[in-house]
């Protein structure tokens, strides 16, 4: 049977709050059609499923519950002109900006000049954090819990146990709120808690303990979660609990780059791009989630509109080629480390991870993004050919956004660009 195909002027797979934000800026500037594809029933990615606050100060001035967010940009995209299409899984990415997907109506094939990719994060499971002892229902990720929460109307457990406490963490803690539900204690393997100082008052308000430089050994129970052994700075001990929420520990979802022509970045497991947000084909451009982990939905969003004018800019033929690319060469990072690393080397993550040379104009970013496995402190230095191009100092916790000024100009010539963490 043949398979339908479609052109359109930018294909979008992602209808969250990057996707979103870049189709409406696409169509703003004048992009021609612009197909926004989520595999979802409605668009909107992750807030639709936070039923808390909040959302939409950077995008609205206003704060907002995860869903009204969710529908309110949205909206301002159909308003714009953007198709959206739900209920459209994407399942492979062609060479030249083709992409494969399953609908409703069966297989399909889309042709884009440019193609997003603003796909999210996906919750690293418990198997993936190698926790050991059975296998009992009752143990959920934070995603999970608030499907059940806030769409169905569910409440999992009573009792449970919160392991992490990034700051989505304490979305789980909110959605608990929400649903009745009253946490016996919240487990950090770190030092400290990862989420910045306010998230971390809440725990305290519902009277939380936080036990931090604790590990969990086993989760036990036969049928349903019954005990959690943990191991920490007074030896072992074991919870009486009913549950078990897994925070935190978000992986991009690029299980459709993986499979695919496209390099990606072993430290983010997430595309390799340059300072326009371009993959290494140059049809394709990623935005949000994808690239790192969870970030604010506002700085999610802000990186969509951003991208909306590489992706228009290299439309009309402006962007240097990425042909003329040179690689961040990264002293002192460790590949692929595990959220809960707390020696070895700091520095976890940098984007984009490829630079085309002399150009600062139209890119969708003005900055090297990082962040550590640990906290540190020292300086940062990004050098070519022994010269030092950019610095910073910084002291931070792992988790956090630290921003390094990309340079003016720099030459190809000149050679690798080396990336230095001086740690103090
Ligand atoms: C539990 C939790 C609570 C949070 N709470 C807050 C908060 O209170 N405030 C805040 O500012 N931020 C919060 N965030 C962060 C915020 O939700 C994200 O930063 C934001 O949603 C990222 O937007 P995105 O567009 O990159 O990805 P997402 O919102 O994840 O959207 C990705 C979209 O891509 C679609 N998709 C994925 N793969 C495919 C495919 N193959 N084909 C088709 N479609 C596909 C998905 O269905 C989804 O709709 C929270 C995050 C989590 C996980």
């Amino acid at each position: 049977m043949a398979v339908r195909e479609e052109e359109a002027d930018v294909v979008i797979v992602g209808g969250g709050p990057s996707g979103l934000a870049a189709a409406t800026e696409l169509r703003r500037l004048g992009a021609g059609r612009v197909i926004i594809l989520d595999r979802d029933r409605q668009a909107g990615g992750i807030p639709r499923h936070c039923g808390h606050y909040p959302f939409g100060m950077r995008e609205f001035h206003q704060m907002l519950r995860g869903p009204d967010y969710a529908r309110r940009l949205a909206e301002q995209a159909q308003q714009a002109g953007v198709e959206i299409r739900t209920l459209c899984t994407v399942v492979k990415l062609h060479p030249g900006g083709l992409v494969e997907m399953t609908t409703p109506e069966g297989l399909a094939r889309l042709r884009g000049k440019a193609v997003l990719l603003a796909t999210g994060v996906r919750e690293t499971s418990r198997a993936g954090r190698m926790i050991g002892g059975e296998k009992p229902g009752g143990i959920l990720p934070t995603g999970a819990l608030q499907g059940m929460v806030y769409l169905n109307g569910r409440r999992p457990f009573r009792r449970p146990v919160i392991l992490g406490s990034e700051l989505v963490s304490f979305s789980a803690l909110l959605t608990c709120r929400h649903a009745g539900i009253r946490p016996l204690a919240m487990i950090e393997a770190g030092p400290r808690p990862v989420a910045y100082a306010p998230s971390r008052l809440l725990a305290m308000a519902m009277g939380v303990p936080f036990h931090a430089n604790t590990r969990v050994e086993a989760i036990l129970g036969r049928h349903r979660v019954e005990q959690v052994s943990l191991s920490g700075p007074k030896g072992t001990r074991v919870i009486e609990t009913d549950g078990v929420i897994v925070t935190g520990g978000f992986r991009p979802e690029a299980s459709l780059l993986t499979a695919s022509h496209m390099d990606t970045d072993p430290r983010s497991g997430g595309p390799a791009i340059d300072q326009y947000g371009r993959l290494s084909d140059p049809a394709y451009f990623a935005s949000g989630n994808v690239l790192r982990g969870v970030e604010t939905a506002g700085w999610s969003w802000a990186e969509g509109k951003q991208v909306a004018h590489s992706i228009v800019a290299s439309l009309d033929g402006k962007l240097a080629p990425r042909e003329e690319a040179l690689t961040i060469a990264i002293e002192g990072a460790i590949e692929g480390a595990p959220e809960s690393a707390h020696d070895g080397d700091a520095l976890k993550l940098v984007l984009p991870q490829v630079l085309v040379c002399g150009y600062r104009v139209m890119a969708a970013h003005r900055h090297l993004q990082l962040r550590l496995n640990r906290p540190a402190r020292g300086r940062l230095i990004l050098k070519q050919a022994g010269k030092v191009l950019t610095e910073k100092r910084i002291a931070s916790r792992p988790e956090r956004r630290i921003l390094l000024a990309l340079p003016e100009v720099f030459s190809v010539e000149d050679g690798e660009l080396r990336l230095l963490f001086d740690e103090e």
